[in-house]
């Protein structure tokens, strides 16, 4: 027998249309690329994403139709999410960070119609509009007295100008939830970049689910600063979620060094915000540097790549920060677990509270978690045993956009698909699960896996150093033995012995890297994160003196 309860879809054009009904008057603060501060509200943002979304049907788009943005945090792009999302088009974020040959390799591979961007990115138009013969129309995100001129970008129109030309008549379609909401292509340090396709049910769930207070714990009276890019996972859902409970929005635009994002938490009220490690690196050097205190923030989300527990407690103790530390990916659209104490933790002293937070957490309600060894079988909750992650769940990816690499679900014996995160992972009795590396990244050493990333976090916790990456290299005798490569922060004297003396006592002896090297720069990728594939080519002639 079925229910009878209304099957009404679940759309992300009813996220912002709910918001302007009930929380109307609340702010949507945005640094523009000019530098000045823009702001509106829920209820403004509605109306102009209802034109948007007009304009572009006026202008062709049909349901399906993909709609690329290459732009900042900030209101326009916005609008661009529900204008394109909510009309049963599809807004594709690119990633600017990207090389100019992949991202006209990633236009054309998903067929874009229309590309909108930030002035910043008139550069890559320039370089790359003659070779997307599928982008009809490029519009600048900007007034129409800045609109720039250029012969090398034909169909250039203006944002304004463009949305002018929409009704505010346009009511939202009730569409199948199932439609495609969103496009976000993955890096690709391995081969071309592939993409993941969120759907309308996907992206509202994901949404509902991260809200909570044991996710992320969004609310109206929190006043939220997305430093993740909008480009990055759909800055991890943030422009779905505070409109779903009402919060404030705060943009940074392209300003996101230290003091810029000091000046904007500061002037905002700025409660909560999430980010990848390298970007608060340099608040919090800031903040040190110019002895500051904040005045409302107090939480933060970090993930993309581990935190590193010294980061947790710069921000914890010196600035009665609490850090969320999440984990997710692209395919996960993104949020897979945070780590949230429970009540039976209250009683545990500080060191083994902090100890569960370096986690990267429980699954929200939604995913399905497990580990297993390389031939599928499950392994135990034990908070030992290291294997491939494997998840499900209504937001995660069953198949990469066009078919790219085939089938990449592995099958249960109940037949059931799971996405292989290519990450590995231990999870504990109480659910908590914890990376050990990517399985990429893992070093072997005699058979025996070494975790990277714990020893990228302990050289992080010394004093002298900024940034480090410890990557795999050949041993004749161990086949691969660490090598710990460092950054030192400005003025800091730290010597190799004393670095590899450090590691003494706080990890297995056979763990210790063989060597270190002091370099200039770590290589960052696209969305802010180490580049070890890189990393190795920078090192691929160099021997161990071990070996
Ligand atoms: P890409 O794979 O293109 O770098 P993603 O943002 O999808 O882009 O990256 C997802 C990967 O990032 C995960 O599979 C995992 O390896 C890593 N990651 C994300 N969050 C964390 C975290 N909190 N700790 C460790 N690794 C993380």
């Amino acid at each position: 027998m079925q229910g009878l309860m209304m099957d009404m879809p679940l759309l992300v054009s009813s996220l912002l249309q709910h918001a302007a009904r009930h929380y109307g008057d609340n702010e949507i603060v945005s640094r523009r690329i000019e530098g000045d501060i823009h702001r509106y509200t829920y209820a403004d943002c509605h109306e102009r994403a209802r034109r948007l979304a007009d304009a572009f049907v006026r202008s062709g788009t049909a349901v399906g139709d993909r709609i690329a943005t290459l732009a900042w945090n900030g209101y326009r792009h916005m609008e661009m999410y529900y204008a394109v999302g909510g009309l049963g088009a599809i807004v594709h974020t690119i990633n600017p960070r990207l090389h100019p040959e992949q991202i006209a390799w990633i236009v054309n591979h998903a067929g874009d119609t229309h590309l909108a961007f930030d002035m910043t990115f008139l550069p890559i138009v320039e370089a790359i509009a003659s070779k997307c013969p599928t982008v009809k129309t490029w519009i600048a995100m900007t007034d129409a007295d800045r609109q720039p001129k250029s012969d090398k970008i034909p169909n250039l129109v203006n944002y304004e100008e463009f949305l002018a030309q929409g009704s505010t008549d346009y009511r939202w379609p009730e569409l199948d939830e199932r439609t495609g909401c969103g496009l976000c292509y993955t890096s690709g340090t391995t081969g071309n970049p592939k993409g993941a396709m969120y759907t309308h049910r996907s992206t509202v769930l994901h949404a509902y689910a991260a809200a909570l207070p044991d996710a992320m714990g969004a609310s109206a009276r929190d006043s939220i600063l997305p430093v993740v890019p909008m480009f990055h996972v759909n800055a991890w859902g943030l422009p779905y979620i505070c409109p779903l409970v009402g919060a404030k929005l705060v943009f940074p635009g392209p300003q996101l060094d230290g003091k810029s994002l000091y000046e904007l938490i500061e002037s905002e009220g700025v409660t909560y915000s999430a980010g990848v490690p390298t970007v608060w690196a340099g608040l919090l050097q800031y903040a040190r540097e110019n002895k500051l205190r904040f005045g409302t923030f107090n939480r933060t989300v970090i993930g993309g790549s581990a935190c590193p527990p010294a980061m947790m407690k710069a921000f914890n103790e010196e600035f009665g920060v609490e850090v969320i530390h999440a984990w997710g990916m692209t395919e996960t659209s993104p949020l897979g677990s945070l780590s949230r104490l429970q009540l039976k933790h209250d009683k545990l002293p500080a060191e083994a509270k902090q100890k569960i937070l370096e986690k990267q957490g429980h699954a929200l309600f939604g995913i399905d978690m497990k580990i297993v060894d390389d031939e599928g079988n499950e392994l135990p909750w034990d908070g030992k045993t290291f294997g491939n992650l494997l998840v499900r769940g209504p937001w995660v990816m069953k198949e990469y956009f066009r078919g790219e690499g085939g089938d990449p679900l592995q099958y249960d014996v109940d037949g059931r698909g799971w996405f292989p995160t290519g990450d590995v992972a231990t999870i504990d009795a109480d659910g908590y699960m914890q990376i050990t590396d990517r399985s990429k990244d893992v070093i072997k050493s005699g058979g025996e896996w070494i975790s990277t990333i714990d020893l990228e976090n302990l050289a992080v916790s010394h004093p002298a150093i900024m940034q480090a990456a410890v990557i795999g290299v050949h041993h004749p005798k161990w086949d691969e033995r660490p090598l710990l490569v460092v950054v030192k922060r400005p003025g800091a004297e730290v010597t190799r012995e004393e670095l590899l003396a450090f590691y003494e006592g706080k990890i297995a002896k056979w763990w210790t890297p063989d060597d270190v090297q002091f370099v200039d720069s770590i290589p960052l990728g696209a969305t802010g994160k180490i580049l070890k594939t890189k990393l190795r080519e920078q090192f691929a002639d160099y021997k161990l003196p071990t070996a």
